[in-house]
């Protein structure tokens, strides 16, 4: 673990610098993490004022002082990413593709109507903050840093309008692995999670509040998640919970195309590339309830999962169709060869420094 007091500031970074001088670092329990419960010593802040950003700092983490007529609190302009940094066998730490989180970042800024944040700047506090925290990556075989970029609109103002003031931050989070269960999913026919037009695609806030009460609907039947399905007709399938949703379909890899009501995951198109890789049949197209549910009945469908940062491959051991439950077998013996499992090994090792990167994905800090 690097020693924090004896690590160096560089001055000529466009923005400052100011350490704790009480690291809580001593007084987390890395092998009973709470996912998404501790933060580390530093967060990152830059505010959008009078048409630019300022110089932004990194600092201590800690709360934010708003005013109560903040419009991120009435008018919800607010987005966020997830991506981690990962330790490497020989100690080093490396972030993921963090060129498409800044990228999907300001893709959603502009939907939402918010300033993008210069790729430039994104980057290289990203890259600050990692460093400074280094010693709360952890280091075991799943664990790793969660980092939590984000955006919300800071005019203190009650009248419907794009802000003109914003706060960008970065805090991270020291995460073990998530949980390895399979979940159980419910098709859903009548709830929308994003329309044609909409902001689907965005990793806005919003899209999440609107998902949570057919999501706890769901749990109240007995399902874990949600398959959600096209908001027109809910006969195609489009998200699987928050992450991207993928079947194994008579041997091939089976995943609906990216639109604006699917959103552009990192994961999906990682998984989708190492797939070919490995040789294993990608299709890139539609998938009907009525697909699903026939090849369920007959074995065509193979597997199901969800893909995205937090969990990677969650495995999906049942599907509700309007009533009916189908069962999936995601026993571990034959785990082992799964689809999902093969793809889960070849991102790990990639992000972990254990096979060659040859797509240059990992960037160290
Ligand atoms: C974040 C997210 C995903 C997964 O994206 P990753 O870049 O793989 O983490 C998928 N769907 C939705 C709706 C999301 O918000």
């Amino acid at each position: 673990m690097t020693d924090v007091s004896q690590m160096k500031i560089d001055t000529t970074r466009s923005f400052d610098v100011h350490q704790t001088e009480t690291s809580r670092l001593d007084q987390v329990d890395f092998s009973n993490l709470d996912f998404g419960r501790v933060f580390s010593d530093h967060m990152f802040v830059m505010d959008f004022e009078e048409g630019r950003w300022q110089r932004g700092a990194i600092e201590p983490y800690g709360p934010f002082t708003m005013s109560p007529a903040s419009m991120v609190f009435h008018y919800g302009q607010a987005i966020f990413e997830g991506m981690k940094a990962y330790r490497s066998k020989d100690g080093s730490v490396s972030l993921f593709r963090p060129g498409k989180n800044i990228e999907r970042f300001n893709i959603s800024a502009r939907r939402m109507c918010m300033p993008e944040v210069p790729e430039d700047i994104f980057m290289e506090a990203l890259a600050a903050l990692v460093d400074i925290d280094q010693a709360w990556v952890p280091d075991g075989d799943e664990a790793s840093l969660y980092i939590r970029p984000f955006m919300i609109a800071t005019d203190s103002f009650v009248g419907v309008r794009s802000s003109d003031k914003y706060t960008f931050s970065i805090f991270t989070c020291p995460v073990d692995a998530y949980y390895k269960g399979a979940v159980r999913v419910k098709v859903e026919r009548h709830y929308t999670r994003a329309t044609p037009g909409g902001t689907g695609f965005a990793k806005a806030a919003g899209n999440y509040a609107g998902s949570l009460y057919p999501s706890q609907l769901a749990r109240q039947e007995g399902y874990d998640q949600l398959l959600w399905t096209d908001a027109s007709t809910h006969e195609f399938i489009e998200e699987s919970g928050t992450m991207n949703a993928m079947f194994v379909i008579n041997g091939k890899l089976v995943s609906p195309e990216t639109s604006d009501t699917i959103l552009n995951g990192v994961t999906r198109d990682s998984v989708i590339t190492l797939a070919n890789d490995l040789g294993i049949e990608v299709e890139i197209r539609k998938i009907s309830v009525t697909e699903l549910e026939n090849g369920l009945r007959t074995g065509a469908v193979s597997e199901a999962f969800g893909v995205g940062t937090a969990a990677t491959i969650k495995s999906i051991d049942l599907i509700g169709v309007d009533g009916t439950d189908y069962p999936l077998n995601t026993m571990p013996a034959e785990l082992g060869s799964s689809v999902a499992m093969q793809l889960s090994h070849a991102l790990d090792a990639i992000r972990r420094g254990k096979a060659d990167d040859t797509h240059g994905w990992s960037i160290p800090v």
